[in-house]
């Protein structure tokens, strides 16, 4: 049941039981800044390239625990505090076309290429671990000259991807990862737990557009709420669109009608 409260002459939504102040919303800024400028030690925790380095080599690395808890949240939160809160990759890319290009993704027929590349992955790890006889050890703190050129290449490239194909191009086209999250928001929701998605009213909408706008993966939002489905596998529940929406129309919830 959605209640209708009144501050300061504006109608606020409460979405059966999230109400966030958008002020807490613009945080993120903060956050994904923070995350870019600390990539240079959040790497050795959190990278995909250390990981299949990892399991090149038969060794466990920090990424792996990282990437489990990420899957392990999706269940109930969706995509939001991995891709959409932590992960310093989708981070650096938004702030590089939020100042640099302001171009979005659109291209939803490209989307289909992570999925292939998903299928890779999961080949190319079991090619790895069967080879090298299992996983041997475990190193937290993984790092090496040889992996600060290899990242180094991969941040440079997913930069360059994300400048020329828009914000988070490669979370939307290439990331593997995201196939895996995905997985388990789509798990969370089959089990039918409670879980963070977005919640629309309608009514609300006029359509300025300004939530199409504000979308880092270049989703169609207003779309999505004039036909009340929001629901979209490349939704990482960032909040963004809640965050500009001036009619309060898209808010969080955990509750499904
Ligand atoms: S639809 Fe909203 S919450 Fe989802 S990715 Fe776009 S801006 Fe973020
Ligand atoms: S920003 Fe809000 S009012 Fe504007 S189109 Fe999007 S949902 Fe509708």
């Amino acid at each position: 049941m959605l209640e209708h409260k009144v501050f300061g002459g504006t109608k606020i939504e409460n979405f059966g039981g999230i109400k966030m102040k958008n002020t807490k919303i613009r945080l993120r800024n903060y956050i994904i800044v923070a995350l870019v400028v600390l990539l240079p030690i959040l790497f050795i925790f959190y990278s995909p390239v250390v990981m299949a380095w990892g399991i090149i080599n038969g060794i466990i690395t920090a990424s792996v625990f990282v990437f489990g808890a990420w899957f392990i949240l999706s269940l109930f939160m969706g995509r939001s505090v991995s891709c959409g809160y932590t992960c310093p990759y989708g981070a650096l890319q938004e702030i590089l076309n939020r100042y640099i290009m302001k171009k979005k993704p659109k291209s939803e027929r490209a989307d289909k290429i992570r999925y292939f590349i998903f299928v890779l992955f999961l080949l190319m790890v079991t090619y790895f671990v069967l080879k090298s006889g299992g996983l041997r050890g475990i190193n937290l703190f993984a790092s090496s000259s040889q992996l600060v050129i290899l990242i180094s290449a991969f941040i440079i490239t997913i930069g360059l991807f994300s400048i020329v194909f828009g914000s988070r191009a490669f979370c939307r086209y290439l990331c593997p990862q995201g196939v895996f999250l995905t997985i388990g928001t789509k798990i969370g929701r089959k089990i039918k737990i409670p879980s963070l998605h977005l919640k629309s009213v309608q009514d609300n909408c006029s359509d300025c557009k300004l939530c199409d706008k504000s979308c880092p993966m270049g989703l169609n939002v207003s779309y999505m709420v004039s036909n009340g489905t929001m629901e979209n596998l490349n939704c990482i529940l960032c909040g963004e669109c809640i965050d500009k929406c001036p009619k309060e129309a898209i808010n969080y919830s955990f509750i499904k009608d």
